[in-house]
């Protein structure tokens, strides 16, 4: 893809500071961290979201990610903690269309929050839960 950045980096078109890459994938330093040490983890092939992701891919993507979590733990890394994010979507924050997962280390106080919506601290009853779920279930 002509106008991807993650293409552009798969292809060495455009730097990137790459810490791990096999036949699948490959995994570099986000060029605007959330925290220190934030990688994201790209498969080589040209898949948007994580609707186009073949089973296999987004496996791979996911292990490849636990082998940086745990080097990030091992590194000079500040690193007490991990969060995985993917964004699918426009609405969920997806801002570079070549799906990718992030790795970002996380330790007290650096700053990085969630924010929730007004009715988050509403629980929904059982009944709506169970609703939800045979609602999911039948397209599963
Ligand atoms: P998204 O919002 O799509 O989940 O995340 C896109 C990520 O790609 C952002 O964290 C952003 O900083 C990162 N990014 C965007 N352009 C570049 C680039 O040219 N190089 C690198 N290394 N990261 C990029
Ligand atoms: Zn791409």
């Amino acid at each position: 893809m002509q106008n991807c950045i993650f293409c552009k980096i798969i292809n060495n078109q455009a730097a990137a500071s790459i810490v791990y890459q096999d036949e699948i994938c490959l995994a570099f330093m986000d060029i605007q961290p959330v925290t220190p040490g934030h990688v994201l983890v790209v498969p080589r092939q040209h898949l948007i979201g994580l609707g186009d992701l073949p089973p296999e891919i987004g496996g791979h993507l996911f292990q490849v990610g636990q082998k940086i979590a745990a080097g990030l733990k091992k590194s000079l890394t500040r690193c007490e903690g991990i969060n995985f994010f993917l964004a699918d979507g426009a609405v969920a924050f997806q801002t570079v269309f070549h799906v990718h997962l992030h790795v970002i280390p996380r330790f007290e106080g650096d700053g990085f929050r969630l924010m929730f919506g007004p009715d988050y601290r509403k629980l929904p009853d059982r009944s709506e839960l169970d609703r939800l779920a045979d609602d999911l279930k039948l397209v599963l």
